[in-house]
């Protein structure tokens, strides 16, 4: 899920428009970011059996992706973010940090830990929903339409945001193609 996490990003713009879309976008990913390092050193992996498509892959993220660790990083992402857009703000971006872990929930089969590195052996989590990749697809079109048009919406209402021939039209079209785009290289390639 990619395009599903964006489109989410997109509609808080509706709860803080006082936190600029790259800062909602960089959220959403966040977890996902800092996971990149961990991946490249083997510390976390993911598992795709062969000849695996859309979200059939386990995914052994146990740190960024336990709860207790999407709760510290998106802690940490909204403390940063508090110095910069004030405290609504940081606590709207610290949800949508954790808002990767909650769809992730959703859809990755039970591959994620409670605590950091899956301490105590305690059940993993994950409500599967990828094993059925039409829902899951549904699931993500629904976030990016439902997400931009909110953003949209709100965009318009607060058009001193937007500044030059950026409109919220022209962001709202951009977001939405980037999304289709995705989702289709996603569902397609993966
Ligand atoms: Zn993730």
């Amino acid at each position: 899920m990619i395009t599903g996490h964006f489109g989410l990003a997109a509609g808080a713009e509706a709860a803080e428009p006082r936190a600029p879309l790259w800062s909602l976008m960089l959220a959403t990913m966040w977890l996902d970011v800092v996971f990149t390092p961990l991946f490249l050193a083997g510390v976390e992996t993911i598992e795709t059996p062969p000849g695996g498509g859309y979200g059939s892959s386990t995914i052994h993220a146990d740190y960024t992706h336990s709860l207790v660790g999407a709760l510290v990083l998106s802690a940490i992402f909204g403390a940063v973010a508090v110095r910069s857009w004030g405290r609504r703000a940081g606590v709207v971006l610290a949800a949508v940090a954790f808002s990767h872990w909650v769809l992730d929930l959703l859809v990755h089969r039970a591959d994620l830990p409670i605590l950091p590195g899956n301490a105590g052996g305690l059940p993993l989590l994950g409500f599967g929903l990828w094993r059925s990749p039409t829902a899951s697809i549904l699931l993500e079109a629904a976030l990016l339409v439902g997400g931009v048009y909110l953003y949209w919406r709100t965009a318009r209402r607060y058009t001193s945001q937007v500044r030059g021939r950026l409109t919220p039209g022209l962001v709202s079209g951009v977001i939405l193609a980037c999304g289709v785009v995705v989702l289709v290289l996603d569902a397609g390639l993966s």
